[in-house]
């Protein structure tokens, strides 16, 4: 198996044990404040759903530099209410 190879099956598997975690933290956080809290959109680069916090104050703005649990690339997301 060539380098390549052997660090993109790491990369997967990695991507895979997250995706379970952050899974369970939504569930968590759905069962404790509402699902209203969880932003849901399609990842800009997989179409995936993402899943992410959204702020509890009206006109409170999150932005971040975000790396996709399902394809590993990288976007910026911004959220409000
Ligand atoms: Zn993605």
């Amino acid at each position: 198996m060539d380098r390549t190879t052997k660090s993109k099956r790491l990369l997967k598997r990695s991507l895979e044990e997250i995706t379970v975690k952050v899974d369970a933290y939504f569930e968590k956080i759905e069962a404790k404040y509402g699902s209203h809290r969880v932003a849901k959109y399609p990842c800009p680069h997989c179409q995936g759903e993402i899943k992410a916090l959204r702020p509890e104050e009206t006109g409170e703005v999150w932005d971040s530099m975000v790396q996709c649990n399902l394809c590993g690339k990288l976007h910026f997301k911004v959220i409000d209410k």
